[in-house]
């Protein structure tokens, strides 16, 4: 048993059969072979061996001829390697004895052998731990084929192990058979972690390496709201998960007997609940969970699924379905948010070093507007079919929003003049996600309909810890006072100038933080569907003048973890069911 502790990124517990995906995307299946095609799969591992013998002669050969003999010489190591005797036998032994499939032998024994090299003390005989997993990727590539495994093809339930995977693999994961997912990289406040609630796959990130130690099918208990994951867990471990699975599912039944009431507090204030959505699929959960509308619709979520631009046509069916089945409740559409962070760098663009800070969002909007152009004619005509909004992400000055509207408006006269019906009176408001934009923020609300505060973005600009990386991420925190201060200023704002303020950020979907942002001012909050019935239930167990005074301690405080702590203990005493440990 091994456990290993990253970041709950998205909660829930799972217990299940681990599917290795590698950095090449290679599935490497605990599969058996039946007795009669043993000496098949034998023969199948040779002709691999084989082939990898000749492909490793070759780049040393090209190598010696471009570079040298001590350049080729690496290869030749990599061909005695290949060669060597005691792991042949101990590959084939695999096979005829234990009836191993010759990947999932490969695996093993090349895994095993790398991580002898990595432990030894010597970096140099640790270094050669790579030359064995090159080894490794070469001969999975012979035994599987070239093919990718596509991640959307799993159908069987299997916990997914991956070195990292992108917001679009994510969105490929099918939640009916990835019980979970671990990521040996990435940070809280990436979009592979967003993606994961939206789907409501239990998902741990940024555990550190641990894919030497699994090959797959070994049983792995991935804990998502601890971010706690155990790799071959004992039979009393896998007993006390299955009981806390048989809590969360009872405690979901009760929490679905939320739905038809409303999200108001014993003292009598209604609180708005909406859902944020990266895919059209996600809005019957919405509906199901009982949501008041759609308050962040990550329409660049389009983008990610597809490999050309989508057209006109394609914009508008997603935003067609998404109003049609929320009928009369509103749909907040955030326009594109696209940039580096997401997609990886462009190839037409020259890399960006730092693409958080770089040309993303409604920066990127305004430097192309034909392809904002298309987005807003696509929203606009669907506004007709119900009550959309329009909600620019990243402003960062007046200009910017200045222009985005002109854009609005123009387009808006192109459909006139076309005549195309649209909603006339379609409101406009912003994503407050910048520092910059706080301090200034009466100006800007005075140009606008409504605001919601991103605060995923806003953490890391105030904070300038990158957000999806897990190098720093322990100073990730929504509970910075610096946070809190922001917030503060905000809702503040906001309240002066009477205009309505949400906040969108994953922070308005934990349970720590709601007592806290209720008692900051904040009457709307959008959040990820799966969380709306427990944030709902504790919006009926408080009152606004507790929640008044616990803010106000909040704000007094001067450390995170202080922060954190108190309002974990206010939470207990409330909903204890709900307060994280
Ligand atoms: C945010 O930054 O808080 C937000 C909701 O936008 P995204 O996570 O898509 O950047
Ligand atoms: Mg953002």
């Amino acid at each position: 048993m091994q456990t290993l502790q990253g970041i709950a990124v998205s909660p829930g517990v799972a217990i299940g059969e681990a599917l290795v995906i590698d950095n090449e995307g290679f599935r490497i299946p605990r599969r058996f072979v039946v007795r009669d095609v043993v000496e098949d799969e034998v023969e199948r591992l040779t002709k691999a061996l084989d082939a990898v013998g000749a492909e490793i002669a070759r780049d040393r050969d090209a190598v010696t001829e471009k570079l040298g003999d001590d350049y080729g010489a690496i290869f030749t190591a990599h061909l005695q390697m290949l060669r060597d005797r005691r792991m042949n036998d101990e590959l084939v032994a695999l096979i005829r004895e234990q009836h191993h499939s010759p990947e999932y032998a490969v695996s093993q024994v090349l895994r095993r052998y790398a991580k002898i090299f990595q432990e030894l003390r010597d970096n140099y005989l640790a270094e050669r731990a790579n030359d064995i997993f090159d080894l490794e990727r070469r001969l999975l590539r012979r035994l599987l084929g070239e093919r990718r495994e596509e991640l959307g093809h799993i159908t069987s339930p299997v916990v997914v192990l991956a070195h990292n995977l992108t917001p679009s693999e994510t969105a490929m994961l099918d939640p009916q058979f990835v019980r979970a997912f671990v990521t040996e990289i990435g940070g809280a406040g990436g979009h592979t972690a967003i993606v994961a609630k939206g789907l409501e796959i239990p998902a741990v990130v940024g555990t550190g390496k641990f894919l030497t130690d699994v090959s797959g099918g070994e049983t792995v208990i991935v804990d998502g709201d601890l971010g706690r994951v155990i790799l071959q867990p004992d039979d009393e471990t896998v007993a006390r998960y299955q009981r806390e699975l048989e809590e969360h599912r009872t405690l979901a039944v009760r929490l679905e007997e939320l739905r038809e009431l409303p999200a108001e507090t014993l003292d009598a204030t209604r609180v708005t609940l909406t859902a944020n959505i990266e895919f059209p699929r996600e809005v019957q959960a919405c509906l199901d969970r009982g949501a008041d509308g759609v308050g962040l619709y990550r329409t660049e979520f389009l983008y990610l699924a597809v490999s050309s631009e989508p057209t006109e046509e394609e914009h508008y069916e997603a935003y067609c379905q998404v109003l049609k089945t929320m009928g009369d409740r509103p749909v907040v559409f955030r326009t594109l948010d696209l940039g580096a962070d997401k997609l990886g760098q462009s190839p037409s663009h020259e890399e960006e070093r730092n693409p958080f800070l770089g040309l993303r969002s409604i920066r990127l909007s305004l430097k192309n507007l034909p392809q904002f152009r298309t987005q807003l004619r696509a929203i606009l005509r669907a506004s007709v079919l119900g009550s959309a909004k329009i909600m620019f992400p990243l402003i960062s000055s007046l200009q910017e929003l200045r222009q985005a509207k002109m854009v609005v408006a123009d387009t808006m006269e192109d459909l006139e003049e076309a005549g195309v019906d649209f909603d006339r009176e379609i409101q406009i408001g912003m994503m407050v996600e910048v520092p910059a934009t706080v301090v200034l923020l009466d100006k800007f609300l005075a140009e606008v309909d409504f605001i919601s505060i991103g605060t995923n973005d806003l953490i890391q600009y105030a904070l300038a810890v990158d957000r999806s990386n897990n190098e720093v991420a322990d100073r990730y925190r929504a509970s910075d006072p610096a946070v809190l201060r922001l917030l503060d200023m905000s809702l503040t704002a906001a309240r002066q100038a009477g205009v309505p303020a949400s906040v969108c950020g994953q922070m308005s979907g934990e349970t720590t933080y709601t007592m806290l942002l209720l008692g900051l001012g904040l009457r709307a909050l959008s959040v990820p569907p799966a969380v709306i019935p427990e944030i709902k239930k504790i919006c009926r167990s408080v009152t606004l003048t507790r929640c008044r005074e616990v803010a106000e301690r909040a704000m007094a405080m001067e450390s995170s973890q202080e922060i954190e702590t108190y309002l974990r203990e206010e939470l207990r005493k409330v909903v204890p069911e709900l307060a994280p440990c």
